[in-house]
């Protein structure tokens, strides 16, 4: 059973405009897992305007003023207990054992890692609770075909669509990941209303737009469409030009010789390029994980959906044990987690049952952090707690008797203490929250018995619909959506889940 968060106070928010009012609302645009819609890599929306650029690390800072936090931080060469991470304006200037002189100093009294990335999500699907859809498959071409898949993922995804709510499904989806810590996604649609929570992973971030994804299957990458380049050449293109970080695809989706042999595509068409970011990968065998690692391409992981959809997920171990740079994705809640917190946790338990726990627990929290930055090409912004970065931060409550990573691990929603994006505290301990000036600007949410803040509003010009509440989004979608996925899950069963009817239990 999923438990539906309950809210406790709103605090007044000083501006809620109706979003109606907001100009240049964008709901034309029709995200599909089916097409190529997303992330033009050309820096514009889908309507031609340009894109904001609010919390992309570019531009003016949205914030400014100096904090320190205290607490166990993990940093790239290991944990340093009871230090200090000084943050001025939008960045991380110390990491030092000693309190600052003149710098209010905030004890979290927990442990504090850098935001988490999350390397694969469809943002928009995630108002839809998990939808069994009665069997496994082999491949991803045939669940989008099944009756089940279109009653109970397709027909509210496009209710919302039709109703004008794809902004506040987007925005509801990114609160979803921000309160497990998430600071980095990717799977966003191109439209107005994005920029405000966590940070898009294909937009213009550190003011460079260099990730282009593509979500359909590679069969189509060589096909010319309307006489313009097709996929493939104009990213080989990119490529050539210095232009491109990271081309995001879905490979090896599924178990069977299809769903492998879209690794022989993309050695055909030259693309088992560095700059290649594979999700899933699940079919792949020890030769493709080899040829993928001499390529120096990326693989994406998201075992939870692989389960659920396919009754088995990528031979990670084989991958790792090939040199292959390996990160973790959500997926979409349809057949993934809430968030990389809930992942983490099949990810733990995939690696104790079917792997006797050769994956590290610090492997496991790279992959949520320093990997995705590497994957993205923006590891030398954010990804890791070190000076001059970005202050992307997470902060959980220590466990007594084990490591931080194991901490991460095992930390449940109300363990999450404090979540902030370029200094700025989005989520938190309301005490936390109102002791980095937060005040008032938050609405109080349940985190499974935690009262929780968070600030969903942004009154920046170019974000759309920002000064939309949590509380309003909340209820416009459940009209359209009356399973609207709870902003916090409580139940925290997905590993079962995924486990139940397996052969891999
Ligand atoms: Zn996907």
């Amino acid at each position: 059973m999923r438990t539906t968060a309950l809210r406790f106070v709103m605090i007044a928010l000083s501006l809620t405009a109706g979003c109606d009012a907001q100009p240049n609302d964008d709901d034309s645009e029709q995200y599909d897992e089916n097409d190529d819609t997303v992330g033009t890599g050309e820096g514009g929306k889908a309507d031609g305007t340009s894109a904001s650029t609010y919390r992309s690390g570019c531009g003016a800072p949205i914030r400014t003023g100096k904090y320190a936090l205290k607490g166990d931080v993990v940093g790239p060469l290991g944990v340093k207990l009871d230090s200090y991470v000084v943050v001025d304006g939008e960045k991380i200037v110390a990491v030092q054992a000693s309190a600052p002189m003149g710098v209010t100093v905030i004890d979290t009294g927990g442990v504090i890692f850098p935001g988490l990335i999350d390397g694969h999500g469809h943002v928009e699907y995630n108002h839809i609770p998990l939808a069994d859809l009665g069997k496994r498959y082999q491949d991803r071409d045939q669940w989008p075909n099944a009756k089940l898949y279109q009653t109970l993922v397709k027909a509210p995804k496009n209710a919302v669509t039709a109703a004008g709510l794809q902004c506040e499904a987007l925005r509801h989806g990114e609160a979803r990941a921000l309160v497990g810590g998430t600071t980095g996604i990717q799977g966003t649609p191109a439209t107005a209303c994005v920029r405000s929570l966590v940070r898009n992973l294909e937009g213009v971030n550190f003011c460079q737009d260099r990730v282009r994804q593509n979500v359909t299957g590679a069969v189509g990458f060589n096909r010319s469409i309307s006489g313009k380049p097709s996929f493939a050449d104009s990213v080989k293109a990119d490529i050539a030009a210095h232009k491109l970080d990271a081309v995001v695809v879905h490979i090896g989706e599924g178990i069977d010789e299809h769903a492998r042999s879209e690794w022989d595509i993309m050695k055909s068409l030259q693309l088992n390029v560095p700059q290649l970011v594979m999700i899933h990968t699940a079919a792949f065998g020890a030769a493709e994980y080899a040829e993928t690692a001499a390529a120096g391409a990326k693989v994406i992981w998201s075992p939870l959906s692989n389960l659920l959809l396919y009754g088995k997920t990528a031979n990670i171990p084989l991958a790792m044990d090939a040199g292959v740079l390996v990160s973790l994705g959500s997926d979409w809640a349809p057949s993934g987690s809430a968030n990389l917190l809930g992942e983490l946790k099949v990810a733990d338990r995939v690696n104790q049952k079917l792997w006797a726990g050769k994956v590290t627990d610090e492997q496991l929290v790279q992959m949520v952090t320093i990997h995705p930055a590497i994957a993205y090409g923006i590891d030398k912004f954010v990804g890791s707690i070190e000076v001059g970065k970005l202050a992307d931060l997470m902060v959980v409550a220590r466990k007594p008797n084990v490591s931080a990573y194991r901490t991460l691990i095992g930390s449940a929603p109300g363990d999450v203490l404090l979540v902030t994006i370029s200094g700025d505290a989005l989520y938190g301990a309301p005490a936390l929250m109102d002791g980095l000036g937060k005040s008032g600007d938050y609405e109080i949410i349940d985190a499974c018995g935690q009262p929780r803040a968070i600030d969903m509003t942004v009154t920046a010009k170019d974000v759309t619909r920002g000064t939309e509440t949590l509380s309003s989004i909340e209820q416009k979608l459940q009209t359209v959506n009356p399973k609207l996925t709870p902003i916090i899950d409580c139940d925290n069963d997905e590993a079962e889940k995924a486990f139940a009817g397996t052969a891999v239990q």
